[in-house]
């Protein structure tokens, strides 16, 4: 087992952003986020370096990017109620554009702090 430790680590998970996190890896898994609350702490210790998923799926299976937007797209198109939902994890920009596309289509925004 070799041991890195990150001190002064940065928790971007439910947007209280705690940046006194001190992180231990074995390898690509990280073990232990000392100072993490239990959502911060699940959150480290369930991502790898290692690429788990493709870069989109649709209805379960692997999809091209393109494709996926153009799936979006018209799951949007067709919703009655449509829910831009999520956003944890993702930069500024991401967040700024899923706005944006919420207003243009009338959307309802909520994020996974609402749980
Ligand atoms: S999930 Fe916990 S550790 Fe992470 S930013 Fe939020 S409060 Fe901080």
């Amino acid at each position: 087992m070799t041991l890195t430790v990150v001190k002064d680590a940065t928790c971007t998970f439910c947007g209280c952003v705690c940046d006194d996190i001190e992180l231990h890896a074995d390898g690509d898994r990280i073990v232990k986020a000392k100072n993490a609350c239990s959502l911060g702490d699940a959150w480290f210790k369930h991502h790898t370096a290692e690429r788990l998923f493709p870069d989109a799926i649709i209805d379960g299976a692997p999809a091209t990017l393109d494709d996926a937007v153009e799936a979006a797209a018209g799951f949007l198109h067709r919703a009655n109620m449509p829910l831009v939902y999520g956003l944890s994890n993702v930069t500024c920009e991401a967040q700024r554009e899923a706005v944006a596309l919420a207003e243009t289509i009338g959307a309802v925004v909520d994020s996974h702090t609402s749980l």
